[in-house]
């Protein structure tokens, strides 16, 4: 496939043709672990990475296969890694670029889960994260530093109604000779491109929108093909011999498809974070009705953001995609077509009405997922933000009186009338 059709052509065709066994129309689920080698020279050559093809599915599978190329096409990349999780891409993509006592430069405005991954967890390998407001561009070429070896941050921001500025930030990136990482999960590529933004990697919590519906975790690793690795001696794994392959060195032999090579014959095979093939379907399925149902969320979640910000019951609605959001301006640049489906919303009545509300609901699922054809709620102050001081769940755009809605692709009008008889509920 090339790159001259639209998406909704390729949201459906891209990677995939006709299983060359059978026929089969519909991508099969290749349920299996390894593949028989024609002769003992393929084998050589498959593990020698002298030819590409299937060895064992810790790190190839045709049914996964698909999903990569078709993710890739759709963000304008070279080249993707699936991986089990989007928190698992997260790590994949770093992993090339880390070392003891090197850092990443990341988005104070980020998924809960990312903050803890980045603040506690990767210091476990050496890795370090700072963190900055990255709407103080200074602050951010300030943060970088000798051991800095990637820029982090989100398209939209869950859950503040934050969009990041993506051409500004790369700039910045491209500057001091890094690589920009765009977490694309909320906005999905028929929203926002990052790499169209200046992004060098984009990752994914394939779990969300692509996928759709709340039934798979999954998640990718996207590569622009564009960054020069061996432009300065900060990225050995892709630029100097690797050991494990007697001395290849991946960016010499593989040019703009290095990382995702890297990502395959190093990444999975040695820290195994692959995506099975039954979940790779899954996505897949999902992926052929992502432009369709992005722009009924985008066009519910507007309505309802107009409808509650208007209701004398709501203090505040954050959503980027409402003329009052300080990022409505930068919405229209990096994601014209709509400012995605995630709001928060501050109710008058406190955390008491906020509980309330949640059980008072009958659409609206009180879950912690996003990016579901459900529509979903739930209390940050109660739940996923509980741990937090009231200091600290203000600082991240989850007071008390704040819900984070997920806004599905059901009946706008039923949606609406969901939450107005719940509200009065709440506030009765
Ligand atoms: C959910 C999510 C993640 C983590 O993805 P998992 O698939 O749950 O591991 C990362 N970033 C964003 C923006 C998310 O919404």
């Amino acid at each position: 496939m090339t790159k001259t059709y639209g998406f909704d052509t390729l949201q459906i065709h891209a990677g995939a043709r006709p299983d060359p066994a059978t026929g089969a129309r519909q991508t099969p689920i290749y349920q299996t672990t390894a593949y028989v080698f024609r002769d003992a020279d393929h084998a050589a050559a498959l593990f020698n990475l002298q030819e590409v093809g299937y060895i064992y599915s810790r790190l190839t599978n045709p049914t996964v296969a698909v999903l990569q190329e078709r993710i890739a096409t759709l963000e304008g990349g070279v080249g993707a890694v699936c991986c089990s999780s989007g928190h698992a891409a997260q790590i994949m993509a770093l992993f090339p670029l880390m070392g003891p006592g090197r850092n990443v430069v990341a988005s104070t405005r980020a998924y809960g889960g990312t903050l803890t991954q980045f603040s506690q967890t990767i210091k476990r390998f050496g890795w370090e994260a700072k963190f900055v407001d990255f709407d103080d561009l200074a602050a951010v070429e300030a943060a970088i530093d000798d051991n800095t070896r990637a820029v982090f941050c989100e398209t939209i921001a869950n859950p503040g109604g934050y969009v990041t500025d993506l051409d500004a930030i790369a700039a910045i990136a491209d500057r001091a000779g890094l690589p920009l990482i765009v977490d694309n999960t909320s906005a999905t590529p028929w929203l926002c491109r990052p790499i169209e933004h200046g992004a060098t990697l984009v990752v994914h919590s394939a779990t969300k929108y692509l996928t759709g519906n709340g039934t798979v975790t999954g998640g990718a690793v996207i590569d622009s093909g564009n960054f020069d690795w061996s432009a300065s001696d900060k990225f050995p794994s892709l630029s100097q011999p690797e050991p494990a392959y007697h001395g290849l060195k991946f960016h010499e032999t593989f040019g703009a498809l290095a990382f995702t090579f890297h990502g395959i014959a190093v990444g999975l095979r040695d820290l195994g974070m692959t995506l099975n093939p039954q979940a790779a379907h899954y996505t897949l399925m999902g992926i052929e009705t992502l432009s369709l149902r992005m722009e009924r969320h985008v066009a519910n979640a507007r309505k309802l953001a107009e409808w509650l910000e208007a209701d004398p019951r709501v203090e505040a609605v954050t959503y980027a995609g409402l003329p009052s959001s300080p990022y409505h301006d930068r919405a229209q640049k990096i994601c014209p077509k709509g400012a995605g489906a995630l709001f928060t919303v501050a109710l008058k009545g406190g955390y008491e009405s906020c509980v309330k509300l949640v059980d008072s609901l009958e659409i609206f699922s009180h879950v912690a997922n996003l990016g579901d054809a459900r529509s979903l709620i739930i209390h940050p102050a109660s739940t996923t933000h509980r741990q937090l001081t009231e200091k600290q769940q203000v600082a991240a755009g989850a007071a008390p009186n704040v819900v984070r809605l997920s806004i599905g692709i059901e009946d706008a009008d039923d949606l609406i009338a969901d939450l107005d008889q719940a509200l009065a509920t709440a506030t009765a």
